[in-house]
């Protein structure tokens, strides 16, 4: 055997005790334990793993350790001897690509290979662009054994370039450094791939790593489908991801709506690439708030796809009553006989407050909205069923019958 195959010594692991009672989530199949209900902990410095313990001192399971983190451990499992080691890493990875060769349609080249929780590799994300993929990994315990980690993940793709994200708000939550690392092969400012026959661009440098959005790829669909012959107002637009699908549909028309002038001018160049740039479109650079409070035309399929309104719980109130805005005045423009495609992606927005606050809308706006769809993201972001924390994004099809 090289010497660079063989396996690091196993990492040395905490102890982590739960106070009386606060076993049950986990006992459920819950996968986090958070510092509320950690009654000690004990441990080597560094520590990547702990063994979480019931209150009598059973073993209810091993997972990565944050001892800055919120979230104090996230379990990989329930066995007490569980090994995190090479092996541990490419069988979760291999599941993964498996769901996804069976999920993903062939007209795809991005999509979520890792989902965190969803594919048991909590703090972890991979998204593949095409011959990229991007890693974001969140949680201290993972970022320790990173080398592991990234060993498989390199191993199950070989021939893709591995772009690790360091500036994101969750890194920072855990004491984690915030640079950008090419962790293999060559990675460029940005790469094109396809998604529903379209080519389209994920930005990689530059500072404002917004990539691409692949857990709307289906709703995107979904709106082309409805696109034909309609005027599609595609607001928060980011790229045009949902215009490109609705203009190559057959859309009378699209118009954009997005704050960021180069994702905007990205909108343009995608709308060129794909040979949409035939009058029918329009990107605005504006603040989607402000420009659904000036006069405009009317449309017939309104996309709402907001930034997260809400990063925490305590912003909810404040959230909500935004979203109920935005909704509001997006429901003015929509015709009669038109469609709604609204989202939140705010975790602190649970799927009961969004119907509430699409009520609400709706109460304001006076038009008789009806549900068609409940739209979430598409199958490559599984979600465990014990954790409802990963249901981020959820959405509406709806249909405006007319004034109410
Ligand atoms: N619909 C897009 C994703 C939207 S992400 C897709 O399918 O890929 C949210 C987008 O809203 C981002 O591009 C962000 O730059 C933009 N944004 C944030 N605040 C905004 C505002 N007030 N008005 C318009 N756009 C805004």
């Amino acid at each position: 055997m090289r010497p660079e195959d063989a396996e690091p010594a196993p990492a040395p692991r905490a102890r982590v005790r739960l106070r009386r009672g606060r076993e049950r989530p986990i006992a459920e199949g819950h996968p986090w334990v958070f510092s509320g209900a950690v009654e000690r902990e004990e441990g080597p410095e560094g520590a990547a793993l702990a063994a979480v313990e019931a209150f009598d001192g059973r073993v209810l399971g091993v997972g990565l350790y944050s001892p800055e983190g919120r979230i104090r451990v996230r379990l990989l499992g329930r066995a007490a001897d569980l090994a995190v080691d090479a092996a541990f890493f490419r069988a979760r990875l291999e599941r993964a690509l498996e769901l996804r060769r069976a999920l993903v349609p062939s007209d795809c080249e991005g999509y979520r290979l890792v989902n965190a929780e969803g594919d048991g590799l909590p703090g972890w994300t991979v998204d593949r662009f095409g011959p990229v993929l991007v890693s974001q990994i969140t949680a201290a315990g993972l970022e320790r054994l990173r080398a592991t980690a990234y060993g498989a993940l390199a191993a199950l793709a070989p021939e893709a370039a591995i772009l690790h994200l360091g500036d994101l708000a969750a890194r920072r939550g855990e004491g984690l450094p915030a640079a950008d690392e090419t962790v293999r092969g060559e990675v460029p400012a940005e790469v094109a791939f396809r998604e529903n026959g379209l080519s389209v661009i994920a930005e990689l440098g530059g500072g404002q790593k917004t990539g691409w959005y692949c857990d709307q790829r289906e709703n995107r669909r979904r709106c082309a489908e409805l696109a034909g012959g309609r005027r599609v107002l595609d607001l928060f637009a980011h790229s045009g991801g949902f215009a490109l699908n609705a203009l190559a549909r057959g859309a009378a028309s699209a118009h954009l709506v997005e704050s960021s002038p180069r994702l905007a001018s990205l909108a343009a160049r995608l709308l060129a690439a794909n040979g949409l740039d035939d009058g029918r479109a329009r990107v605005e650079i504006a603040n989607a708030f402000e420009w659904l409070r000036e006069p405009g035309e009317g449309a017939d399929l309104v996309v709402v796809d907001p930034p997260p309104l809400a990063r925490r719980r305590a912003d909810a109130e404040r959230a909500a009553r935004a979203y109920k805005d935005v909704n509001r005045l997006a429901l003015g423009r929509l015709a009669p006989g038109g469609y709604l495609m609204t989202f939140s992606c705010s975790a602190a927005i649970d799927a009961r407050l969004f119907r509430q606050i699409l009520f609400a809308a709706a109460a304001e706006a006076e038009v008789a909205l009806q549900l068609l769809e409940p739209l979430g993201a598409a199958p490559d972001h599984p979600v465990d069923v014990a954790h409802l924390e990963g249901e981020y994004l959820k959405g509406w099809l709806a249909r405006s019958a007319g004034p109410r």
